[in-house]
């Protein structure tokens, strides 16, 4: 059977054409771009890529650059010292403003350009130069890409022509002290940052990187660690389309970053990287048929982020309780699907809320995943029936619930969950 996925792609080309908006004019190279490029990509969690229109066109990544080179500064330096540096609010303002937070002196966030520019800064040591940061940039992004990347000499050189904006901004971090290096060089280097070159398929598995935790999901590599991409998602939810974040947030609803050549990436945490390449540019300077693509895919595929997930009580699979022939009780909770606060809570009440339990018997056979919380939770529930005197049962053959230290039985797996409770009945 042919896949349904790509030809879903290729529909959603042809029905989010048209021609509105205009190339970016303030860096030659770009403005002489094919106007007419269209691609959109996706890439699931395990590396499955499906792509549609011009997704093997190159084209220099501009602004989707920042949230990995933040990434790499948080990944060098932390969060506390980089949010010393680099607020996380959004400015409102245009992406080359030169401004800072009034009290701080901080550039407002990583993803305008004061910001950018600082986070490309604190890259590596204070005294690297600048082939040996735009070095450790390239590596990391080919690493996010799984594929050599190269920075773009021609869309460099162009936008350097024309870079007296981004050295105004350097200069005025420098005179605030916000970075210490020569700001010539930090443009230098963040310029070729925004020049290197990807396809629309790049931008998509660098997605999913991100959507992953930061697993790159082909080479299986930890690019960088959870919490950093958790920050960086974070911030490209709030500040990733200009000043039209709160028009995304709302319609689309996913963390992502547009950039001026043209292309938005987008990642849903859990699910999916996505991308989409089309270079015609609208009054926020995001690309106009790119964001109608990821509205239209939104709402086609239900990706946004504040869309309420599965109910909580759908976890509890079954709960009864028996009754042995000696008059004592057992409880049986079967559960299903991820554990996580809202899912453990309903197991929290189910054996607080009766009659004295003899025996529990804890069934996660269809349990998928257990986060952390969930994982403290259950354990608790175990430790507080056994100090109550309930005998506790584990059915967990593939160990989702790690209990070393915990005095369960656990049962054999392909024990039925009724078979030692035989003369048991229903309650
Ligand atoms: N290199 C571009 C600049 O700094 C990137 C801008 C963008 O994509 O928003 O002006």
């Amino acid at each position: 059977m042919k896949s349904p996925v790509p030809d879903y792609l290729t529909e959603i080309l042809d029905a989010c054409g048209g021609d509105a908006g205009a190339l970016a004019g303030y860096i030659p190279e770009l403005a002489s771009a094919d106007p007419d490029r269209l691609a959109v990509c996706l890439s699931t969690i395990d590396g499955k890529l499906y792509r549609a229109g011009d997704s093997g066109t190159e084209f220099s990544i501009q602004s989707i650059s920042k949230p990995f080179v933040y990434a790499l500064a948080l990944a060098d330096h932390g969060l506390d010292d980089v949010l010393e540096r680099i607020g996380v609010e959004p400015s409102g303002e245009a992406f080359n403003e030169l401004s800072l937070e009034r009290d701080s002196r901080r550039p407002r966030n990583p993803m305008i350009n004061a910001g950018a520019l600082t986070a490309h800064a604190l890259v590596g040591d204070p005294g690297d130069d600048v082939d040996t940061r735009v070095e450790r940039v390239r590596r990391l992004m080919s690493d996010f890409a799984g594929r050599e990347l190269h920075v773009d000499r021609r869309i460099y050189e162009s936008e350097m022509s024309q870079a007296y904006r981004n050295l105004a901004i350097a200069n005025m971090l420098r005179s605030y002290g916000v970075i210490g290096q020569d700001p010539r060089d930090v443009v230098r280097g963040y310029t070729q940052q925004c020049a290197i070159s990807v396809t629309s398929s790049d931008l998509a598995t660098m997605a999913a990187t991100l959507a992953t935790g930061g697993v790159q999901p082909t080479t299986g590599k930890q690019v960088v660690p959870e919490k950093v991409a958790r920050q960086v998602l974070s911030v490209m939810m709030t500040c990733g389309m200009y000043d039209a974040a709160g028009d995304w947030m709302t319609t689309v609803g996913f963390p992502a970053k547009s950039g001026v050549s043209g292309g938005i990436l987008g990642a849903l945490p859990g699910q999916l990287g996505m991308a989409v390449f089309s270079p015609r540019l609208d009054s926020h300077g995001n690309s106009t048929r790119g964001v109608r693509i990821c509205t239209r895919m939104s709402a086609d595929m239900g990706l946004h982020i504040m869309q309420a997930p599965e109910p909580a009580r759908s976890t509890v699979r079954r709960d009864r309780t028996l009754r042995g022939p000696d008059g004592s009780l057992a409880r049986v909770c079967s559960l299903q699907g991820s554990m996580q606060f809202s899912s453990v809570e309903r197991v929290v009440r189910t054996v607080t809320d009766g009659l004295p339990i003899a025996l529990f018997v804890l069934d996660l056979r269809r349990v998928s995943s257990v986060n952390d919380v969930a994982r403290r939770m259950l354990a608790e529930i175990v430790r507080r029936l056994q100090l109550d005197g309930a005998e506790v049962a584990l059915l967990d053959p593939d160990h989702v619930l790690p209990l070393s230290e915990q005095a369960v039985v656990r049962l054999p797996e392909r024990w039925s969950s009724l078979a030692p409770l035989e003369g048991y009945e229903r309650v």
